[in-house]
């Protein structure tokens, strides 16, 4: 059998690239640091008195935007992966709340996690976690790769490195250089989450809300998502601050950012916290949303063996993009080796 190929990081790019490339028939390796799959899409699970709860504390929706995207997605929704995410959305500018309408919003269920570990779970073994890669080197012609550890984890014929860009760019240095200094190019706005539950559920009239002012730029009620709808149990919210807010206060423990962001969710029109939260914690995201993604001049591959590219930070701040990438990365790898 052909050496693998090794894909870095178990997010969607990630994922959507080792699909595309198992579905031609190519053996492949996903190796990620997390315990889990989904990335800046996963869902948290947390203990409250003996029962778990979850939380989507990074991307809250999809949409596409291009044709290609939308034909996955109606797959997905095809699949009971996704469905829409209908109720009220509404725009707080200081005491203003207006209804938002628009394009209709997506979200996978019963966890936003759910896209990424339905492709985990078709690669089953493939997909190997608590594993971070941190060196690459070359070897008769084949990519060795050698994590944390100092463990080589194998030979490889080809890479697609999807780790945020500046991860990648110290990931590629001295090995394959246009490709990281593509990667060192880009950047990404950070964002503060807060993951709180109530035994009551705040009056407010909206199940999610985007904020133009002050600290928070995002309110979401986790019971209200497609699949999600849990009539008992607590009352489970996130809170994401502004870009702005997020960048003054990085450096910022989340046990104290997120009392902060729980104070400001209580400040928001018509809103009344009725109780102490049962739970409350906060999730920095370094790079949460892309600002500067990768030049168009940026080659496909680079080298022999080849190595790719991919994830949101090559295309745009959103989960299409990292699909998109992920793919198109998959592809440029195949026409490489060919
Ligand atoms: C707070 C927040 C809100 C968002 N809201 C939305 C939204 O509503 N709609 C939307 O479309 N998008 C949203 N996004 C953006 C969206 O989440 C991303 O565009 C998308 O999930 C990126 O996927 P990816 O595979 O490119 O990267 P990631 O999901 O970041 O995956 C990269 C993976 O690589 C792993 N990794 C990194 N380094 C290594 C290494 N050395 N070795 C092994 N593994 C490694 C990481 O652990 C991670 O799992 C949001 C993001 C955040 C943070």
């Amino acid at each position: 059998m052909k050496d693998p190929i090794l894909i870095i990081g178990a997010g969607l790019s990630g994922l959507a690239a080792a699909q595309t490339l198992s579905t031609f028939g190519e053996n492949v390796l996903v190796v990620e640091k997390s315990r889990g799959p989904g990335g800046r899409m996963s869902t948290r699970h947390e203990q409250l008195h003996g029962k778990e709860m979850s939380f989507d504390h990074g991307a809250q929706f999809l949409r596409a935007h291009g044709d290609g995207f939308r034909k996955v997605m109606d797959a997905w929704e095809r699949d009971r992966w996704i469905a829409p995410w209908r109720g009220q959305f509404v725009r707080i500018q200081g005491q203003r709340v207006e209804p938002e309408e628009g394009r209709l919003r997506y979200a996978p269920g019963p966890g936003m996690n759910r896209v990424c570990r339905e492709y985990a779970d078709r690669l089953q073994d493939r997909v190997q976690y608590g594993t971070r890669v941190t060196k690459l080197d070359e070897e008769d012609g084949r990519i060795m790769a050698t994590t944390k550890e100092g463990k080589c984890i194998g030979a490889f014929r080809a890479a697609i490195c999807t780790a945020p860009g500046p991860q990648t760019g110290q990931l590629l240095g001295g090995f394959r250089p246009m490709l990281a200094r593509a990667a060192e190019s880009t950047s990404y706005a950070p964002c503060l989450a807060a993951m709180v539950a109530f035994a009551e559920r705040p009056s407010v009239e909206w199940c999610a809300a985007s904020i133009h002012d002050g600290p928070l730029s995002f309110v979401a009620e986790d019971n209200a998502r497609p699949g999600h709808q849990q009539p008992e149990g607590p009352s489970r919210w996130i809170l994401h601050a502004s870009a702005k807010w997020s960048t003054e206060h990085l450096e910022t423990e989340p046990e104290l950012f997120a009392p902060l962001l729980l104070e400001a969710f209580g400040q928001l029109p018509e809103a009344k916290l009725s109780d102490h939260p049962l739970h409350l914690q906060g999730h920095r995201w370094r790079f949460a949303l892309v600002e500067k993604t990768t030049a168009a001049s940026t080659p496909e591959t680079e080298g022999i063996p080849p190595v790719a590219i991919a994830g949101d930070w090559c295309e745009g701040p959103r989960v299409e993009a990292a699909w998109c990438s992920g793919v198109r990365a998959a592809s440029a790898i195949r026409k490489a080796l060919s």
